[in-house]
């Protein structure tokens, strides 16, 4: 028989029980060490059997505090953890949410989004399956790491009311564009390095180059390439170049922008965070290696993230225009 699940109230104030940090479980014959603070797979009713593949079927949690009954020899069945859940998407669309957060909140969210709750429960240590691991994503960084596209990944935070756990308010800073809407993973923005923000592409203009020379003798902007595309290497710089223009390979990568959101599916792995982070890097060893050659320049996308340049090399960027400040994005 299941031994009855103790209050918190036990837990915490009776001496049957004692705090741990970490405790070891036995899962499928491999040893499962949880700690405190540890993000975990919580098994429920409808959790397919077998591995923990991405979690989809899973409850998440963080480990808050680890109980032992004291004097039981310290079983599994008489382990209890305290967690705090993770709401996914679909439980955020379930809640009852204060009319700021209702109306562009949820749809705002990814796929594998969590939203870290204050939402406490007690579960038997026999319900963890594996750890968890959740990225920290900030959507106002410009240059946050790689989140690759099906990890889990949190950037708000949520109260849950303990009276009524189906009501809730969002308690951390939303940032949202300048048509008030926050990003969403499938939308696509641009970030302005001088306004240190970012705008959907759907809020901006178009860059058209009027501005700078009569268009008849520019292009006009194009679509984005189709993800089918064979890569192809960069043309070599012409010999025919003045030694201080910079290379087209050069013109190439500075026209890339910082943009995060689906962009193709060749981006799919940037597609959280953005481009900013390898873009970052090269500008960064660019600016201590001014006179470097096409070879050493291409040596150098490969080092920090082949897949990453080609692609962003055969795609073709258009370039926008920020609303705010008129900056080309
Ligand atoms: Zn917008
Ligand atoms: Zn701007």
């Amino acid at each position: 028989m299941a031994p009855k699940q103790p209050t918190l109230d036990q837990l915490q104030n009776s001496q049957m029980y004692e705090e741990r940090l970490r405790f070891e479980v036995k899962k499928d014959g491999e040893s499962l060490a949880i700690e405190k603070n540890d993000d975990v797979f919580v098994v429920h009713k409808r959790t397919p059997r077998g591995k923990v593949e991405n979690g989809d079927g899973h409850w998440k949690a963080t480990v808050d505090k680890i109980y032992i009954k004291r004097g039981s020899a310290q079983k599994k069945k008489t382990t209890w953890v305290l967690v705090h859940w993770y709401y996914g998407r679909q439980d955020i669309a379930e809640l009852q949410l204060p009319r700021r957060d209702r109306e562009d909140f949820p749809r705002c969210l990814g796929a594998t989004e969590l939203v870290k709750s204050d939402h406490l429960s007690i579960i038997s240590i026999n319900a963890i399956d594996d750890h968890l691991e959740v990225h920290q994503f900030d959507d106002a960084d410009s240059s946050g790491d790689l989140i690759e596209c099906r990890a889990w990944y949190m950037r708000y935070t949520i109260h849950i009311d303990p009276d009524n756990t189906k009501r809730g308010h969002i308690t951390s800073t939303v940032n949202k564009c300048r048509c008030g809407v926050p990003y969403q993973p499938n939308t696509r923005q641009r970030y302005c390095a001088n306004c240190t923000r970012w705008f959907h592409e759907h809020c901006t203009k178009r860059f058209t180059p009027t501005a700078l020379a009569s268009s008849s003798t520019l292009p006009a902007p194009s679509s984005p390439a189709p993800s089918t595309l064979t890569p192809s290497t960069p043309a070599p710089p012409s010999p025919t170049l003045p030694s201080l223009a910079p290379s087209p390979l050069l013109q190439h990568i500075l026209a890339i922008p910082t943009a995060h959101g689906f962009i193709a599916a060749w981006a799919r792995h940037w597609e959280t965070v953005g481009t900013g982070k390898p873009l970052e890097e090269f500008h960064d060893w660019r600016s201590k290696h001014l006179h470097a050659s096409h070879n050493e320049i291409q040596a150098q996308l490969k080092e920090i993230d082949e897949e990453f340049f080609k692609g962003a090399l055969e795609h073709e960027w258009e370039a926008f225009v920020c609303e705010e400040c008129g900056s080309k994005i």
